[in-house]
């Protein structure tokens, strides 16, 4: 909770081999139905046991182009795990019995990575002549583009930030995701031959029109989900409210947490209140907590929700750990305004207490405030991680791609095409907020569809 190295620890050859062992290898291997990119993990946890790691490595990679990002950050408890037959029928999230197959997933991830084992390219030289422009780098173009350059494609990412990952590098803290880990994992898409040339919008610097006449034959869009929601209550613009992508990305992708070293400084907080139950909201008061032992400061960062512990859509591994790092959970509780002084600077919330009532629209029981009930906590800094909407940088300038009533990017489910014909999409920016896997498996369905496209041309 002092620095910002990776906090879980991975297994060690024994403890895989231990974890693997229980793995029954089902006849019906229920699985893999609930991995989004269908990996085949009775047969890569079959190469565990007989300790062939490079096979179990070749098998994730057939599915997976990022094993040791996904074994890290796949919230396997609600996907693979829970379709596990360990899991017993109805529970919310896995069962503690359910095989760890995230675990063994970043087993061999990392075995593959300090090996140096690259995935080898299928190399389909008819293709090779096409070149295909994937506008953002985050897992959805990143996956993408390294479907694409497997086939033999020439394939180029362009990028807004100056750095490539998407939220894998801005959003998720290195604690939780190393920055070696995933530049391991970019590099071997520059091996395969992927161009990236990043500080690049699109929408800005060029047009998806010019890039078509630049002589890309097809475009994918993986803008993903970059906007923050904000609570529209009063004193929401006072000084020291953050956004939670403001902060996170001061952090993570600016080294505020090193400043003056760099150029970029993030404020700390006495009394921080983050406020939101998701995995951004988790990470934000996990980087929290670490600013003020960096700072000198007694920790005291509250994590306040308007609804339970088990309605919150955040993982429990990470509900877990921010609890141990001394995050305080403030539940049924609704920010009702921010208090500020003088100077403009936030100095408390005033907030209502909420019971729950009848299930709304997402299944979960809906906050109801109780009459009466307001208060006020002390809060020098804020931190809002209610959610994220579409990137319409590239959307607005293009009216001739059709966009929904959020922004989102419309396609056809089957092959991810947009209305413009060649263009495609995958990731947050169709379907809103998701998950790293999530946004492979449309980027990898949308890179199947491309490859017939130009197989067409
Ligand atoms: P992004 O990762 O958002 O990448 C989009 C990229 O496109 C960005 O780099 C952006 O700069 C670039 N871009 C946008 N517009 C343009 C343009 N016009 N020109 C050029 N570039 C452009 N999911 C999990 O599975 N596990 C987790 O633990 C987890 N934790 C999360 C923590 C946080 C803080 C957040 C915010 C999300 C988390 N998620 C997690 C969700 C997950 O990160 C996203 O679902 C996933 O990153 C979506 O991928 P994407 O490629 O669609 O978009
Ligand atoms: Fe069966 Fe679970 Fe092993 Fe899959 S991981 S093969 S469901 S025991």
């Amino acid at each position: 909770m002092k620095d910002f190295e990776e906090v879980i620890m991975g297994y060690l050859e024994q403890d895989a081999l231990e974890e693997a062992s229980r793995c029954i290898q089902c006849k019906n291997p229920t699985c893999i139905g609930g991995c989004p990119v269908g990996i085949d993990i009775k047969t890569f946890i079959g190469w565990i046991k007989k300790k062939n790691y490079d096979a179990a490595y070749a098998t994730i990679r057939e599915k997976n182009n990022f094993p040791s990002i996904c074994g890290r950050v796949c919230p396997a408890e609600y996907q693979c795990r829970k379709a596990c037959v360990f899991t017993k029928k109805g529970e919310p999230f896995a069962s503690h019995e359910s095989i760890n197959i995230n675990f063994l997933e970043r087993f061999i991830g990392d075995y593959g990575a300090h090996g140096g084992l690259i995935a080898t390219m299928a190399g389909a030289a008819r293709l090779a002549r096409y070149k295909v422009a994937v506008v953002g780098s985050g897992p959805a173009g990143l996956c993408c583009a390294g479907e694409l350059a497997r086939s033999g494609i020439q394939v180029t990412v362009f990028e807004g930030l100056h750095k490539t990952g998407g939220v894998l590098r801005y959003g998720i803290p290195s604690f939780r995701l190393p920055r070696d880990v995933l530049d391991f994992e970019i590099n071997l898409l520059k091996k395969l031959g992927v161009e990236i040339q990043t500080n690049f919008i699109v929408g800005k610097a060029q047009t998806i029109e010019e890039l078509f006449a630049d002589g890309y034959s097809a475009v994918f869009l993986g803008l993903g989900a970059g906007i923050p929601s904000f609570l529209g209550i009063p004193g929401e613009n006072l000084c020291n409210i953050y956004s939670a992508n403001e902060f996170l990305t001061r952090v993570n992708l600016m080294s505020a947490n090193d400043f003056p070293k760099h150029h970029t400084p993030v404020n700390i907080g006495k009394h921080v209140v983050v406020i939101g139950g998701g995995n951004t909201a988790m990470d934000a008061a996990r980087v929290a907590i670490r600013l003020q032992h960096a700072g000198g400061i007694a920790p005291d960062t509250t994590v306040a929700y308007r609804r339970t512990e088990l309605e919150m859509p955040a993982r429990r591994l990470e509900i877990e750990h921010a609890k141990e790092e001394g995050v305080t959970f403030a539940m049924l509780v609704k920010p009702e305004e921010f208090i500020g002084d003088d100077t403009g600077f936030v100095t408390r919330l005033r907030a209502s207490r909420c019971e729950l009532g009848e299930p709304d629209a997402s299944g979960r029981r809906r906050p109801v405030v109780v009459p009466g009930s307001t208060f006020t906590i002390e809060c020098d800094l804020a931190v809002i991680a209610v959610g994220l909407g579409a990137n319409r940088i590239l959307t607005s300038v293009t009216p001739q791609l059709e966009t929904d009533k959020y922004g989102d990017v419309t396609v056809n489910p089957e092959t991810m095409e947009t209305s413009m014909k060649g263009v495609f999409a995958g990731g947050d920016i169709v379907g809103g907020e998701g998950t790293v896997i999530e946004a492979m498996g449309m980027a990898k369905k949308a890179a199947a569809a491309i490859i017939v496209y130009l197989s067409h041309l």
